[in-house]
């Protein structure tokens, strides 16, 4: 009998508490954002760029049941691509 083809990633990180491997929700408490303006002749400022710098840990939590997952953050972290 042939194999399927479908792909399975084996380690998918997965909710231990309700078992959704599908929606994380990432909580960033201290996002520092700094907005570099320019003046303009008749008194107007347009923001020319924008820098944010990230100070505080991020927390990562279950998008289903809202189960504190930042104990994997890290290997979350590294899977966003
Ligand atoms: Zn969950």
């Amino acid at each position: 009998m042939p194999q399927s083809q479908t792909v399975l990633v084996s380690n998918l990180l997965r909710c231990p508490e309700c078992g959704n491997d599908q929606e994380f929700v990432e909580v960033s408490p201290e996002v520092t954002t700094t907005t570099f303006y320019q003046q303009n002749p008749d008194g107007s400022f347009t923001p020319v760029n924008q820098e944010s710098e990230q100070t505080g840990s991020p927390r990562l939590y279950c998008g289903n049941c809202e189960k504190d997952l930042s104990a994997l953050y890290e290997r979350f972290a590294e899977m966003i691509f």
